[in-house]
């Protein structure tokens, strides 16, 4: 194997004490505990990281608050917020290898995903928001107030809601985070981010940067550990806003927490998209689309393209093609430069999605590739092959609820408008695929699909003036583009009386 070998500066972070960045100063959890991060390709011990608690994010929240309501945060103008992003964007690209090694170690997603996907679209994310900082404007509105002969001037401000709590997940690590932190610093908020305990490395270099660059102490708090550092995050008197990324259990768990001080709430939860190849597709495109669609990032991503419906005429050409993708996908160590596929995030995850495996055997749907054995020499690491499924029922688990893994099941239909409820019958709606020839065939399963995004002849574009975000229970709020400004500013109007 002829792996890439890990930089210096990448090796020499590994090393260091991780703590909690709380106030423009790193520290210790207050219970003075620390946990393992895990190269999830070798089942290594790759680092130790500070493990917070609730009250980390108590003092978290309340340096968040003091940058907010005093300090040079506040008098800061909308042009310095956008170049602080900027910079930070720079600086992100000049380390940008650095950043891709600590991903692939940290989440096992291949190096060149890594830096293509996860770091570049980072890059252009905090370049994105900068630019919005000084466009961030409010509105006048010409009003009569028939009541009296008065005159008046009204106008309206956007201005940022305050200290703002951001939980994320483990697929994009970074990705995650700057989806997070671009909008709502370019809108002027604070913010307190508790980074999933499996994938903690990037953004804590990303704290450090956020110092180098020269944000105010505490506009940024990062606050590593677990599931309950989250709840506690969620729950905080303190916080106006929380924004999560995750499973649409835990989304249940945030609604509920946020009830006590009524903070706003935004969702980007689950997923089991469709992909529908229509009999006119593009064969070869539409074959390759939805195996991407599926095993990009190992299935571990909420859009993940998990039902594939395949019309009469393409069915058997579309099953036979997706299947040779599989077998053909390379599995390894994402440091080597072959790997198509890496190993999936965790041992927990790993276990998840063999018992879905095996819930679709049990189930009786046909296993056409894949499954639960270990692929041919990787005997460590959590390592799923590519896994496809035919003849199933749509009540087996596997056709119904989120696998986050290379899983897929195939299904039939007869006509195209048929295929849009079949689509549509799921609990989630965050994403959708349209393959065809047809233009107006694909405007009208657009239109009917109940889904945040639709792509047409392609799956998982992703970019950063373009909004995501779930119907149904995918959740609610829209991150990225100008949408995303909505989460993160709350209106002031404005009456002047002129007479
Ligand atoms: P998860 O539990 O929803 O984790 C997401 C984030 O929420 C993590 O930072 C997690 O911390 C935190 N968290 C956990 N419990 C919390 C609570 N009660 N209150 C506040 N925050 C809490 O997801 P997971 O357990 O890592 O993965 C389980 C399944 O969720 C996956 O198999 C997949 O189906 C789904 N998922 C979806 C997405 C997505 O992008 N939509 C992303 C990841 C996972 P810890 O890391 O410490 O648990
Ligand atoms: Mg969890």
């Amino acid at each position: 194997m002829n792996t890439v070998a890990p930089l210096d500066s990448v090796t020499s972070f590994l090393a260091e004490k991780h703590q909690l960045l709380i106030g423009g100063r790193w520290l210790p959890a207050a219970s003075g505990e620390s946990f393992a991060v895990e190269n999830p390709a070798r089942e290594t011990v790759i680092a130790h990281v500070a493990r917070g608690g609730s009250e980390d994010i108590d003092r978290a929240v309340r340096a968040a608050r003091a940058a907010f309501e005093e300090g040079a945060w506040r008098r800061i103008t909308p042009s310095e917020r956008g170049q602080l992003l900027w910079k930070l964007a720079d600086l992100i690209e000049t380390r940008s290898e650095e950043f891709a090694q600590l991903e692939t170690l940290d989440n096992g997603k291949p190096l060149a995903v890594a830096r293509a996907a996860d770091v570049a679209l980072t890059v252009d994310h905090f370049r994105y928001y900068a630019g919005w900082a000084t466009k961030i404007e409010g509105e006048t509105i010409p009003i009569t107030v028939p009541y009296t002969e008065a005159r008046f001037l009204d106008f309206t401000l956007r201005e940022p809601v305050g200290v703002i709590g951001q939980i994320i997940p483990w697929n994009f690590p970074l990705l995650m985070a700057a989806w997070k932190l671009g909008a709502a610093l370019a809108c002027g908020n604070c913010v307190v981010l508790k980074p999933a305990e499996q994938t903690p490395l990037s953004a804590l270099l990303l704290g450090q940067l956020t110092c180098e660059v020269g944000f105010p102490d505490g506009v940024v708090n990062i606050v590593t550990g677990f599931g309950d550092a989250g709840a506690a995050l969620a729950a905080h008197d303190g916080v106006d806003k929380v924004a999560f990324t995750g499973s649409t259990e835990v989304g249940h768990e945030i609604v509920k927490a946020s009830a006590g001080n009524l903070k706003r709430v935004s969702l980007e939860l689950g997923g089991k998209s469709p992909c529908i190849v229509l009999d006119d597709a593009d064969i070869e495109l539409a074959a390759e689309g939805v195996a991407g669609a599926i095993f990009f990032n190992h299935g571990q991503c909420c859009c993940a393209g998990s039902r594939i419906f395949a019309g009469p005429k393409v069915r058997e050409e579309l099953t036979e093609r997706v299947v040779e993708i599989a077998k053909n996908t390379k599995l390894g160590d994402g440091f080597d430069p072959e790997t198509a596929m890496g190993p999936l995030v965790s041992g927990e995850q790993y276990d998840r999605v063999c018992n879905y495996i095996g819930s679709g055997e049990e189930q009786g749907a046909k296993l056409l590739v894949g499954g639960r054995q270990r692929p041919r020499g990787l005997d460590r690491g959590y390592f799923v092959s590519p896994t496809i499924f035919s003849e199933v029922r749509s009540d087996m688990s596997i056709v119904r609820e989120e696998i986050f893994g290379p899983v897929v099941v195939i299904q039939p239909f007869e006509d195209p408008e048929e295929v849009v409820a079949k689509g549509n019958d799921t609990a989630y709606g965050l994403a959708a695929s349209v393959w065809t020839r047809d233009v107006s065939k694909a405007h009208k399963i657009a239109a009917g699909l109940r889904a945040g995004t639709v792509w047409i002849n392609c799956h998982n574009i992703f970019d950063a003036a373009a909004p995501f975000g779930g119907y149904k229970q995918s959740g609610y709020g829209r991150e990225m583009g100008r949408h995303a400004l909505d989460l993160y500013t709350q209106v002031k109007n404005v009456i002047v009386n002129l007479t």
